[in-house]
């Protein structure tokens, strides 16, 4: 397994690999870039088929984390996690500690938080060895209420925001009522989403490999159930991917009949080239780093010590203005959205102090 000849390696800053046989834990830390500030990114736990597949989607995400604080405006640099383990299964108070001291051996070059198959419990026994943790503290919300630490409905609120604002762009509309969304995947992030949607007045398809989810939204929101596969090929306004990557490919594109794009997931182009056949078909696809970083914004401001809720959500409806930037530049460059957003990002964080000199 190749590391530095990698083709996601992408110039990497560190990559380290964790074993504590005692606990089990095999765990890869990816730190991608670090111009920015220290890199902040989840800790992702999945029952990856090999360690390759681990290594490629760890470094895939971590990269994914630079562009994304470099176009939300925050000072962070790139960086994420994952433990190589069922969630449901292997997920132990031992290995999470094991986990907490692979992270204080990064000294504070990376910081972890909630990502897909870790809560803010599993964050909190992590934080019992290591204080490189955000996504911990409760938080005031807007209303004065206290919620937890989990970031993942500044998340769905972002991507609901931006799908609006996707909508509107692609469908000229701005209002949600009878809209048509598919979402793959109704776990933190999907089902308030869901709800969002819901209160808003759409109609609603939902998947997930986990039955008991997809219950969930039908009973709760109305939404209809579909299966795994006939998620694509529905015929709707809006897809939106929130499970995992790379579900923008050539078998996937091609069934697709929704105009936008517009969800939670990382790393949702499969390839560069996947950007463009969605250009060419006449789909929106809003890039998934700035669509989803409401939750990096929460972390972020948590990490900084400045916690305003109002400021936060604040932050979190510029995704509105980043995003319509996006897509009118894609326009009038003819460029595929995704290829503008990277334009956008590497700008930022490749020339840090002429961006701090600019703000
Ligand atoms: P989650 O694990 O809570 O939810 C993901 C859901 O997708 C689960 O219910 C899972 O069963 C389902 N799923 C997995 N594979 C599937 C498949 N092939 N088909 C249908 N469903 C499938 O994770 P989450 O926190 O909701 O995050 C969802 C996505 O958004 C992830 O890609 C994550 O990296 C990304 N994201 C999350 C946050 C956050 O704040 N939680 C922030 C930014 C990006």
């Amino acid at each position: 397994m190749n590391v530095f000849s990698h083709p996601d390696f992408d110039g990497h800053e560190r990559v380290l690999f964790g074993h504590d046989p005692k606990s089990g834990l095999k765990a890869i830390i990816a730190i991608h870039n670090s111009n920015l500030g220290p890199a902040l990114g989840g800790c992702r736990m999945w029952p990856y088929a090999s360690e390759a597949e681990a290594l490629k989607d760890v470094l895939r995400l971590s990269r994914g984390m630079t562009y994304k604080s470099a176009l939300a405006n925050l000072p962070l640099g790139g960086g994420k996690a994952v433990i190589i383990g069922d969630p449901r299964q292997s997920k132990t108070p031992d290995l999470l500690h094991a986990m907490g001291r692979f992270i204080e051996s990064a000294s504070g070059n990376y910081i972890t938080a909630e990502d897909s198959g870790t809560s803010v419990s599993d964050l909190k026994l992590i934080a019992e060895e290591t204080s490189y943790v955000a996504g911990i503290m409760e938080k005031p919300c807007t209303d004065g209420h206290l919620r937890s630490g989990d970031p993942s409905p500044s998340t769905a609120y972002g991507v609901y925001r931006g799908l609006m604002s996707a909508v509107e762009y692609r469908l000229g509309r701005t209002d949600l009522a009878g809209l048509k969304v598919a979402i793959q995947g109704v776990g933190n992030v999907g089902f308030r989403l869901a709800k969002h949607l819901h209160q808003a007045g759409a109609k609603l398809w939902v998947t997930d490999i986990y039955s008991d989810m997809v219950q969930r939204c039908v009973n709760e929101l109305g939404a209809t159930a579909v299966a795994s596969d006939e998620i694509y090929g529905l015929d709707v306004d809006v897809f939106s991917p929130c499970a995992m990557g790379g579900i923008l490919n050539d078998e996937t594109i091609s069934q697709l009949k929704a105009k936008v794009i517009a969800g939670a997931a990382n790393n949702q182009l499969e390839s560069p080239h996947h950007g463009a056949q969605l250009r060419d078909k006449g789909i929106l696809y809003a890039p998934d780093y700035a669509i989803n970083s409401g939750g990096i914004i929460d972390v972020g401001y948590e990490r900084m010590g400045n916690f305003d809720p109002k400021a936060v959500n604040e932050h979190i409806e510029s995704i509105h203005s980043t995003l319509m930037e996006i897509f009118s530049r894609a326009d009038h460059e003819q460029q595929p959205t995704h290829a503008i957003a990277d334009q956008v990002a590497r700008e930022r964080f490749a020339h840090p102090d002429e961006n701090l000199q600019n703000s």
